[in-house]
């Protein structure tokens, strides 16, 4: 890019000041952070790709809102506080209006989480945003996915399958009444990590994962490094309003299992601790639904009502398959 797009896009991003831990903001060669003392840095990075993980003719504000809560989402699954992100934008070009609206987006979601921008870099081609966050957690209590263990049970903080219900009114597969679009539209762009419930969870012996792809492998992750299986019980799981009344049961249960884009946190408390949950969630803390156990055995079991059952990409169906849910 020309020196003047360089001028033009240092315009939009270089407006913070003052943000906790930042020695040394945007300007300098590099940033100077100060960890908090006693702390662990937790870091993470995301690309998202035109027309892979957003259409490219999105509303700019919206598309950077995704990019940064997503990677936000990554530190809420480490229990981790947000404190700074850096930014890889690549551009076809410098259009003002766009990277006005992009970086309104942007510092919208930085405000709310308290994230501050420290660095980043831009380059001319197919528009690409890469964020790397950085987040704060104390020394030993990050939400580790090899913490699970046998007997622990399993939670979820909210509805799942919402992420794969706004993909399939976006390709045209399913239509929506207005409201529910907006509902499903809301959940895609701007889905809420869940910073508050991973910080309060730093405080059970708990092992976590945010839900990027679809619940069976997103569990999966944390059965496959802590050595263990997983019973998961699928009239359990939390479906949106939108997505029970716009599909069948089947199909909210299968884009909640291998849809993705939810962000919920799924996570897993020893026994021991569940009270202490249950506490939490009767006093309005915590958001958790009670979906399953963790079991000697290896991989995500699913069960129906009881009766085992094998998702199969395309609903789910019980064993010997003749059966659909209704
Ligand atoms: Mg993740």
């Amino acid at each position: 890019m020309s020196l003047g797009e360089f001028e033009l896009i240092k315009q939009y991003f270089q407006q913070q000041s003052g943000a906790p831990g930042v020695a040394l903001g945007i300007g300098d060669d590099c940033a100077l952070l100060t960890v908090p003392l006693g702390q662990q840095l937790a870091v993470s990075m995301d690309t998202s790709i035109a027309d892979v993980h957003f259409p490219a003719d999105g509303e700019p504000d919206l598309i950077a809102e995704r990019a940064l809560r997503v990677n936000i989402s990554d530190l809420a699954a480490m229990g981790a506080e947000p404190l700074w992100f850096t930014l890889g934008l690549t551009l076809p070009d410098a259009d003002p209006q766009w990277l006005q609206a992009f970086s309104q987006g942007l510092f919208r979601v930085a405000r709310e989480y308290g994230i501050a921008l420290v660095g980043g870099d831009t380059t001319r081609g197919k528009l690409s945003i890469t964020i790397q966050v950085h987040g704060a957690v104390a020394e030993g209590k990050a939400l580790l996915r090899s913490r699970a263990s046998e007997g622990d049970q399993i939670f979820v903080t909210g509805p799942v399958g919402d992420g794969a219900a706004a993909l399939a009114v976006m390709k045209q597969q399913l239509s929506a009444a207005s409201m529910m679009t907006d509902y499903l539209m809301e959940r895609y762009y701007r889905p809420q990590p869940q910073v508050v419930a991973g910080q309060l969870l730093t405080n059970f012996c708990a092992a976590a994962i945010d839900i990027s792809d679809g619940l069976v492998a997103d569990l999966g992750h944390i059965c496959e490094q802590s050595g263990v299986g997983a019973d998961l019980h699928l009239e359990r799981i939390p479906l949106s309003e939108a997505v029970r009344q716009l599909v069948s049961f089947e199909q909210g249960i299968d884009w909640a299992l291998s849809g993705g884009d939810d962000y919920q946190l799924c996570f897993t408390v020893p026994k021991a601790q569940v009270q202490q949950l249950e506490t939490l969630v009767s006093t309005g803390k915590i958001v958790a639904h009670h979906i399953g156990e963790i079991t000697a055995g290896n991989g995500v079991s699913c069960w129906h009502n009881s009766n085992p059952v094998v998702p199969s990409g395309k609903g789910f169906q019980h064993f010997g398959g003749q059966e659909a849910l209704s």
